[in-house]
């Protein structure tokens, strides 16, 4: 699946083919994604004048308002020119002036589109999303006063939307063995200074993960590969029964909210939170 790390550098990709662009036509082949997909006849002709992320979506600024993608479980995006043949599960194609198409591919088509006028953050799939974990507000005060009275295990805490944004169940994982905290710990257990490491080794995690896709901007135009997703080196997400790369101790598999949950039962304790290397 896509996550907040592959649609940063999808918009990264995209945005030097399509900003300053005039969208002159549209073809939807198959407008049963998530949502149907329809866009008013007033974008055409639309400039896009910027492309932001919110969250896993993908905001193409018109004059008067925004496309908001998602890219769901499957969706990818690529800019190709009129004699690239459309592939199956190519929904949609986005033409502009320049002769370029952003075309949408996504096979599961849990993806979806919307255009919304301004003010665009009102369109009911961004109007409650959290904060975002690379932007300023981001913070262990932010967590622990969210966590206050919160029984909840704190991985769960970090992967929900209402406390912070695009923190997926990779990069949940490898934070809190970064920040040496046990991911069944309560949320409202965790001190502050602990909080405070957490939110520094999100940040550095989705950091590098971005910075590892700016090496496959390249195959956003163009050719036929999808973009493909981050081969990180990962500490502990599938890695259980392997050994711990600080301590050599056989890390631990469970599952938290049905997902997946891999820890270091040394490195990362419930108590007296010693942080690893972030
Ligand atoms: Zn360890």
């Amino acid at each position: 699946m896509p996550e907040l790390p592959e649609v940063e550098t999808t918009r990264r990709g995209i945005e030097d083919h399509v900003v300053g662009r005039r969208l002159v036509d549209w073809e939807i082949r198959n407008a049963a994604l998530r949502w149907p997909v329809e866009l008013p006849g007033e974008l055409r002709n639309q400039t896009i004048v910027r492309i932001d992320r919110r969250a896993k979506y993908l905001l193409l600024r018109t004059e008067t308002g925004a496309l908001i993608m998602h890219l769901g479980m499957s969706g990818s995006l690529r800019v190709v020119d009129s004699s690239v043949a459309v592939r199956k599960h190519d929904h949609l194609d986005l033409c502009f002036d320049d002769g370029g198409i952003l075309r949408l591919h996504d096979p599961r088509r849990f993806g979806s589109v919307h255009f919304q006028t301004h003010p665009v953050e009102a369109h009911f799939l961004l109007a409650k999303l959290g904060i975002e974990p690379l932007g300023p507000d981001f913070n262990g005060a932010h967590l622990k006063r969210l966590a206050k009275g919160k029984r909840v295990a704190v991985k769960n805490f970090l992967m929900n939307g209402h406390v912070v944004v695009g923190v997926g169940n990779i990069y949940a994982n490898e934070a809190l063995f970064m920040a040496g905290i046990r991911p069944t710990v309560q949320a409202q257990q965790v001190t502050l200074a602990a909080y405070e490491v957490l939110a520094d080794c999100v940040r550095n995690v989705l950091n590098s993960a971005i910075q590892m896709g700016g090496t496959t901007l390249r195959d956003y135009v163009g050719g036929s590969g999808d973009p493909g997703y981050f081969k990180q080196s990962l500490n502990v997400y599938g890695r259980e029964g392997e050994l711990c790369n600080l301590c050599d101790s056989e890390l631990r598999s469970l599952r938290l909210g049905q997902r997946a949950t891999v820890y270091c039962p040394k490195c990362q304790q419930s108590r007296g939170f010693r942080k690893n290397e972030c």
